[in-house]
């Protein structure tokens, strides 16, 4: 903050709050926000009813509940008193920015994740071990897919979605964050809305899930063929070349690489196969109590990798109207500066009689 000329956080909704205090606000009309001051003690303004939610972190924090009839943009303002340059939770909802600013005329305000994107993006030794427990239990998941236990033919996209999220649950998530299914054609849309399609025999369905465990993400990719019999000879051909994309970003995730040459050695393998128009997006974010944090992997980003950078791998290549085939697995930068993918379930292609 020193660095920044930030004299005050005002952290609200999004993971900057949970990530420093514990404690996730709810998101709700009313306000809670912990006003966090370069100069000064924390305090955690909350609603009355939600203060027993709050773990009491008195070393940390103190809690000032709100009463009904309270005004919590007035609290918020006078804890932040004289203090001029501001930066908000990048999720805090407009309402409350523009009351913030209708009650500090002269205040300057800029983002929180100039403040805590950077520290956030570099995961302690518990955060990776936290990532890693999730990676396992997605990777359990994607083994079922890629055994044929999970029925795909004959079922809707809604309903192995839904099967997928019970699977993640099962395995030890306590939410479920996303699950697509795109099948047929579908699979060539990357954010395809599992729907009412029916899974038919011989396709491509990508399958694209992950939820929150013990407060840290997980996130897979996998694409399978649909049986019985071989798929024809281009899906085979596009999804070896995915294949490659990926390992070959995987090995280029080393400490002290830009990001954004990690997504050009995935994208330069798909390009040389001669299907680099139908790579549509960037090759992998960051992730950790957020599904999509820094650092991103894209074409502009130099940011140089460190230990503790963790990131999706996830080229994909899209025919549209036809399919498409993405890999997906969460890496980080382990403490020698190599690769350390978190997802080890299986990268072949999977012909599934199910
Ligand atoms: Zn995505
Ligand atoms: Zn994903
Ligand atoms: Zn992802």
């Amino acid at each position: 903050m020193d660095e920044l000329g930030v004299d005050a956080l005002l952290l609200s909704l999004g993971a900057d709050l949970p990530w420093l205090t514990g404690y996730t606000a709810m998101p709700l009309e009313r306000l809670t926000m912990l006003v966090l001051p370069a100069d000064g003690d924390a305090t955690l303004v909350v609603p009355r009813l939600e203060a027993p939610r709050v773990e009491a972190r008195p070393d940390s924090f103190a809690v000032l509940p709100w009463d009904e009839a309270d005004d919590p943009v007035a609290l918020v303002g006078s804890l932040v008193g004289g203090r001029r340059s501001l930066a908000i939770s990048d999720r805090a909802w407009a309402t409350f920015l523009l009351a913030l600013q209708a009650e500090l005329p002269g205040a300057t305000w800029s983002l929180a994740s100039a403040v805590t994107a950077p520290l956030r993006a570099v995961k302690d030794a518990d955060e990776v071990e936290a990532l890693r427990r999730a990676a396992q239990a997605a990777d359990r998941v994607a083994a079922q897919l890629l055994a044929g236990e999970i029925p795909l033919v004959g079922r809707t996209e809604a309903e192995v979605s839904a099967d997928l999220g019970r699977r993640l649950v099962a395995e030890g998530h306590q939410r479920v964050n996303f699950a697509i299914v795109g099948s047929g054609p579908n699979s060539a849309s990357p954010h395809h809305e599992p729907g009412a399609r029916v899974i038919g025999a011989g396709e491509a369905v990508v399958c694209d899930f992950g939820g929150t465990y013990d407060g840290y993400c997980s996130d897979i990719t996998r694409t399978v063929f649909t049986g019985p019999g071989e798929p024809p000879r281009e899906f085979v051909e596009v999804y070896a070349t995915v294949q490659s994309a990926q390992s070959d970003g995987v090995a280029a995730a080393a400490g002290g690489t830009a990001c954004q040459d990690v997504d050009r050695a995935a994208r330069d393998r798909i390009a040389g196969a001669g299907y680099g128009d139908y790579f549509i997006h960037r090759t992998g974010h960051g992730i950790g109590m957020e599904e999509h944090e820094d650092p991103y992997l894209v074409n502009g980003n130099t940011t140089p990798l460190q230990p503790g950078h963790s990131f999706s791998v996830e080229p994909g290549v899209y025919l549209p109207g036809r399919f498409g085939v993405r890999i997906e697995d969460i890496v980080v930068v382990g403490p020698d500066g190599g690769p350390d993918p978190l997802n080890r379930a299986d990268h072949g292609l999977a012909v599934v009689d199910a």
